[in-house]
C-alpha cells in the first residue's frame, strides 16, 4: 500500500485512508434499514440479525420507529469492514461511518443534514418498483452536495424483482451513468449469488448457512458467461471515459490485459467524478450481495481525504466563502453539528463532523454563531446501540459531544483565534401547521419546554404564537411529521396534547423596498418611555429567511438597545401584516433612530422595532406564499382523464404523462391547499386502483381569488377565540 498521509495523527486509530463515511438513503421501504442491519451484522457489529418488522433493527432506535417501521432520524454508527477477496485494500481493515437516512418525505431534512457531512453514499432502489419518487429526490439532494454514489438494488428475492430494468430506471429516470459491477445469478426465489465483473467469477451463497456468511467462489455459470462479458467489456469502457489508463488499453484492444488492480482504481476514480455510478443487485433481507456492497464502499466511494476541501466563511467574506478545510489531524480543529439529540441518559448529545484538526475531551471551542467559548464535557463513539467514551476524535471522523449547551444544527465549532464558519445545510420550509395544547391546563409548562427542545433539535419544526388567537402553533413537513411530535411529547415530556386540525403553513414576504417608521412614546407621570428606530428594508433571495444590518451611525441609537430593537423586528416578522403569517426573505437594515437619556429603554425600542417593521412591510408590497406539492399519480390508463380533470380543479399544473403495460404516470404541481383528503378522492375516482405520492415543491403566491378567503378566514378565527 502507498505510504499514508502525513495528515495522519499517529495517535489515531484508522488513519484518514481509511475511514469512509457513508449515508444510505432511498425510498421509503426500498430496505436502507435492512441492509444498515445487515453491514452490522457482518461486520461483527452486532451478534444478531436485527429485522424491521419484528422492531428489533439497532439503528431505529426511537420508539416510534420501532413502533411504525420506519427510520425517523438518522443514527450514526460506527462500524469496521476488511475486503477479503480481494480489492485495492486487501487485509486492511477500514472504519466504515454509517448514517441511516429517512425515506419518508416528511423527514427530508434528516436527509438535507446527514448528506452535507458525508463523504460518499449507498442509493438504495427496489427491484421491483426501480426508481420512486423519493429516490428521485434523495438523488437530487446527493447532486446538490456532489456525494459520490454507488447503487444497490435491493429485494432480489421479491416475485417481479428486474435488476436490468432498475438499471435502466438509474439511467433514465434519474439521468445516471450506472454500470453494474456485479449481475445477479437467477433473480425471485431463485436468487443465489452474485457475479463479480471486476475478478470474473461467480459467489454462490451456501444454502445451508441461511446467514449468508457463507459462500462459495465459483467458475461463472456457463449459461452467463457470454452476458457477463459483455457487461464487463460495457464497464471497461464506461470506466474508460474518466481513467487513462483503462482508456489506453480500450483503444490498443487490449482489455484483456487490464489487471484487477487497473480496473478497480479506474472505477474509483470514476466514482469520484460523481459522473459514474457502480450497481449492485442484493437481497438484504435474504442476506445476499450485502458483503460485495462493503466491499465496494471501501474500494470505491471516497475517504476525506479524497474529497475536495470544505469551503467555509472568514473574516471579511460576504456572500462567498474564501477558507479552505482541509482533512488534516493537524491543522486547527473545526467541526460541524448537525444533529442535536436529546437523550433520556445523558441529556444533550451533539453529532458533530469534525473536518479538520482533532477534537478533545475537556477541550474549549469557539462558536462563531453566539461568540461564546464551550467546553466538551464527554466524547462518544455510537457504536449500534452501544455508545463508546473516547479521548480525542481526528479529522473525518463523525462522533457525539456531551456538555456544549448552546449550539445548534449548523452551529460551526472552531479555535477562537481561528475563526471559520462552515456552510450548514439548508432546510425546507415547513408546510403545515396545527394548533396544540394541553389536555390539562397545568402542563403548559411542560408543553412549551418540550416544544421548544424538540424545535431545537429538528430545523423543519417551527412553534409560534399566534399573536390574534394567542394559540400555540406546530408546523413542520407533514401530517405523519406532526404526529411523532405529539408521540415525542407524550412519552419523552409526559405531556398529553391535543392537536387541531392541520392547516396549510402559508408564509408572507414583500416584493419591493420600502421604509418604515417605529416610535414607542409614553409620559404619563413617573418615568416614561422612549424607543424610536427607522429601518429600510428589501426583499431577499429566496430561501435566505432573514437578514439584518445595523447602519446607525454616531450613535444615534445606543449600542445596547440595538439587539432589542432586532428582537422587536424579529417578533414582528412572526406575524405578517396581511393575515398573520410568518414572514420570510427580508433584508432589514437599521438606520436611523433617537433615544431619551432617561426614558429609553430595552422594552420601547423592542416595541419601536415592532412598529418600524409592520409599518415598512405594509408599504412593501406583501404577498401571501402557500407551499405547493409534487404529486405523483400512478393510474390504470382508464382513469387517467378523471384523475387529470380533479388535478386542474385542485389548481395543479400537470407537469407530465407517461404511459407503461396500461398503467399511467402523472406528474404535477399541486397547491397543498387543495389536497387534504386526496388519499380518499383518489380511491373513489379509480375504484382504489390508483396510487400517489407526494412531497414539499416549494412557496409560491397565492393568487388573488384565493387570497381573499384565506384572509377572511384568518380573520374569522380571530374573531372566535
Ligand atoms: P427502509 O424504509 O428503506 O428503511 O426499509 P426497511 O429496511 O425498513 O424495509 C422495508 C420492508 O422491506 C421490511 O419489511 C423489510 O423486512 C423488507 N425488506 C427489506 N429488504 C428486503 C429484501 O431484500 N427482500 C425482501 N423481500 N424484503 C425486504
Amino acid at each position: 500500500m502507498a505510504q499514508l498521509s502525513p495528515k495522519n495523527s499517529p495517535n489515531r486509530g484508522k488513519p484518514l485512508e481509511y475511514t469512509r463515511n457513508i449515508g444510505i438513503s432511498a425510498h421509503i421501504d426500498a430496505g436502507k434499514t435492512t441492509c444498515s442491519e445487515r453491514i452490522l451484522f457482518y461486520s461483527g457489529t452486532v451478534h444478531k440479525m436485527g429485522e424491521v418488522h419484528e422492531g428489533t433493527a439497532v439503528t431505529d432506535w426511537m420508539e416510534q420507529e420501532r413502533e411504525r417501521g420506519i427510520t425517523i432520524t438518522s443514527a450514526a454508527i460506527s462500524c469496521n469492514w476488511t475486503n477479503r477477496e480481494g480489492g485495492l485494500f486487501k487485509g486492511i481493515e477500514h472504519q466504515i461511518n454509517l448514517i441511516d437516512t429517512p425515506g419518508h418525505v416528511d423527514f427530508t431534512a434528516e436527509v438535507e443534514r446527514s448528506l452535507r457531512v458525508l463523504d460518499g453514499a449507498v442509493a438504495v432502489f427496489c427491484a421491483v418498483a426501480g426508481v420512486q419518487p423519493q429516490s428521485e429526490t434523495v438523488w437530487r439532494q446527493m447532486n446538490k452536495y456532489s456525494v459520490p454514489r454507488i447503487a444497490f438494488i435491493n429485494k432480489m428475492d421479491r416475485t417481479g424483482a428486474d435488476f436490468y430494468g432498475a438499471v435502466k430506471d438509474i439511467k433514465e429516470k434519474l439521468n445516471g451513468n450506472p454500470h453494474p459491477l456485479y449481475l445477479p445469478i437467477g433473480s425471485e426465489d431463485k436468487l443465489s449469488g452474485l457475479v463479480d465483473l471486476v475478478m470474473m467469477r461467480a459467489y454462490v451463497y451456501d444454502p445451508a448457512d441461511p446467514s449468508g456468511v457463507k459462500f462459495n467462489i465459483q467458475d461463472i455459470p456457463a449459461d452467463m458467461l457470454d452476458m457477463a462479458k459483455e457487461y464487463r467489456q460495457s464497464l471497461i469502457e464506461g470506466v474508460a471515459d474518466f481513467d487513462d489508463v483503462i482508456m489506453e488499453k480500450v483503444l490498443e484492444g487490449a482489455e484483456d490485459s487490464i489487471t484487477e488492480e487497473q480496473l478497480r482504481w479506474g472505477i474509483r476514480r470514476a466514482t469520484m467524478t460523481r459522473q459514474f455510478v457502480g450497481v449492485i443487485p442484493g437481497s438484504a433481507f435474504k442476506n445476499k450481495g450485502v458483503q460485495m456492497l462493503m466491499d465496494s464502499v471501501v474500494d470505491y466511494l471516497p475517504s476525506p481525504l479524497d474529497v475536495p476541501p470544505i469551503k467555509a466563511f472568514q473574516e471579511g467574506d460576504t456572500d462567498v466563502p474564501t477558507a479552505e478545510v482541509v482533512a488534516d489531524d493537524f491543522a486547527s480543529p473545526t467541526a460541524l453539528a448537525f444533529k442535536l439529540w436529546s437523550d433520556p441518559f445523558v441529556g444533550k448529545l451533539v453529532f458533530i463532523r469534525v473536518y479538520s484538526g482533532t477534537v478533545t475531551k475537556g477541550m474549549t471551542f469557539y462558536n462563531p454563531r453566539t461568540r461564546r467559548t464551550e467546553r466538551i464535557s464527554r466524547l462518544l463513539l455510537l457504536k449500534a446501540d452501544q455508545r463508546e467514551d473516547i479521548d480525542a476524535a481526528y479529522s473525518g471522523s463523525i462522533c457525539a459531544i456531551i456538555g456544549a449547551k448552546d449550539l445548534i444544527t449548523g452551529d460551526t465549532m472552531c479555535d477562537k483565534d481561528h475563526e471559520i464558519r462552515l456552510e450548514p445545510p439548508t432546510f425546507p420550509e415547513p408546510v403545515i401547521a396545527m394548533s396544540i395544547e394541553p389536555k390539562t391546563k397545568s402542563d403548559q409548562e411542560k408543553l412549551s419546554i418540550g416544544l421548544q427542545r424538540l424545535a431545537e433539535e429538528d430545523p423543519t419544526f417551527v412553534v409560534s404564537t399566534n399573536a390574534e388567537t394567542g394559540q400555540t402553533l406546530i408546523a413542520g413537513m407533514g401530517e405523519l411529521h406532526l404526529d411523532i411530535i405529539r408521540d415525542r411529547l407524550f412519552r419523552e415530556f409526559k405531556v398529553e396534547a391535543t392537536a387541531g386540525k392541520p392547516q396549510i403553513a402559508y408564509r408572507e414576504t414583500i416584493t419591493a423596498p420600502a421604509d418604515g417608521v417605529g416610535k414607542f412614546v409614553r409620559q404619563s407621570g413617573g418615568r416614561g418611555q422612549y424607543g424610536h428606530a427607522e429601518i429600510k428594508i428589501e426583499p431577499l433571495e429566496k430561501g435566505k429567511h432573514y437578514e439584518f444590518c445595523n447602519e446607525i451611525v454616531g450613535g444615534a441609537i445606543p449600542k445596547e438597545y440595538i439587539k432589542p430593537t432586532e428582537e422587536g423586528i424579529k417578533e414582528a416578522m412572526l406575524n405578517g401584516v396581511i393575515a398573520g403569517y410568518p414572514v420570510v426573505d427580508v433584508k432589514v437594515r437599521l438606520v436611523f433612530g433617537s433615544f431619551h437619556e432617561v426614558d429609553s429603554s430595552e422594552m420601547a425600542f423592542k416595541m419601536a422595532g415592532i412598529f418600524a417593521f409592520k409599518d415598512a412591510m405594509a408599504k412593501a408590497k406583501p404577498i401571501l406564499l402557500e407551499p405547493v406539492m409534487k404529486v405523483e399519480v400512478v393510474t390504470p390508463d382508464e382513469y387517467q382523464g378523471d384523475i387529470m380533470g380533479d388535478l386542474n380543479r385542485r389548481r395543479g399544473q400537470i407537469q407530465g404523462m407517461e404511459t407503461k403495460n396500461n398503467l399511467c404516470t402523472i406528474k404535477a404541481i399541486v397547491p397543498l391547499e387543495t389536497m387534504f383528503g386526496y388519499a380518499t378522492d383518489v380511491r373513489s375516482l379509480s375504484s382504489g386502483r390508483a396510487s400517489y405520492s407526494m412531497e414539499p415543491s416549494h412557496f409560491e403566491q397565492v393568487p388573488s381569488n384565493v387570497l381573499k378567503q384565506i384572509v377572511e378566514g384568518s380573520a374569522k378565527k380571530a374573531a372566535r377565540s
